[in-house]
């Protein structure tokens, strides 16, 4: 129930030559634990999620999702490793405007062939995870910036991922929304024991995460607990 990167290269054609997204890069994220991935801009955090999401697959090294050495798997076993295993939140929520809160979360069920019911549920235990039970009517119109990245973060969670993977999501919040959010995600991650991994290019609300690694041009250059 963990997230082990081991000596993971990522390059991507640069004209005649290659850009090296990711060099070397290790990283365990334990179960129930919070690494922040923290650089500047263009330092390679996204592709270390993509590549942590099976979604690309790096040139060298090993990618181990929940005791899943990913390179053995077939394409269609990584969709639906995917699909049961991993929870995605980008940094836009891309919440569908026609459905309302609870209906965003209880489509990614119906994906999976979960019964109606049951999907419902979840939704409903998931938008009070994430405080938003008197928002399940609601379409993302009407709601703030804060709230729609709530509903993206439960929806991550409805198929309960071991490994569940966050780009920036609080990039287009004020401070007090940012640290809200934080402070949600280090909850979910205890609570369901999920191996998090949050990039942020910004230093802000880290206090309570179980993990600092840094990232310049695609290598980690410092890793240390966070003071807690
Ligand atoms: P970050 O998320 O930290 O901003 P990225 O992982 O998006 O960084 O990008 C790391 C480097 O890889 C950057 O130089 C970026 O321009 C390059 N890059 C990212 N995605 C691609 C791609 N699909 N094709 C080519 N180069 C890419
Ligand atoms: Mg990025």
């Amino acid at each position: 129930m963990s997230l082990v990167l081991t000596d993971v290269t990522l390059t991507y054609p640069d004209g005649g030559a290659r850009l090296t997204a990711l060099d070397s890069v290790s990283l365990t994220v334990p179960a129930g634990s919070l690494t922040a991935v923290i650089g500047p801009s263009g330092s390679g955090k996204s592709s270390l999620l993509a590549v942590a999401a099976t979604l690309i697959a790096p040139d060298s090294g090993r990618v181990v999702i929940d005791g899943t050495d990913i390179a053995r798997r077939s394409r269609a076993a990584l969709t639906a490793l995917r699909r049961t295993t991993v929870g995605t939140v980008f940094q836009q929520p891309n919440l569908l405007p026609s459905l309302t809160a609870a209906e965003q979360l209880q489509v990614m069920a119906h994906l999976d062939g979960r019964s109606p019911r049951k999907a419902a549920a979840r939704a409903r235990d998931l938008l009070a995870a994430v405080g938003l039970a008197d928002q399940a009517g609601r379409r993302p119109h009407q709601l703030s910036g804060g709230q729609r990245q709530r509903i993206n973060i439960a929806r991550a969670l409805m198929n309960d991922p071991a490994v569940l993977l966050v780009d920036e999501p609080t990039s287009a919040l004020d401070h007090e929304r940012g640290a809200a959010v934080l402070d949600l995600l280090t909850t979910l991650t205890r609570q369901r024991g999920t191996a998090t991994v949050l990039v942020t290019h910004d230093r802000a609300h880290l206090d309570a995460v179980d993990e600092v690694a840094e990232v310049q041009d695609g290598r980690l250059t410092s890793r240390a607990g966070a003071a807690r």
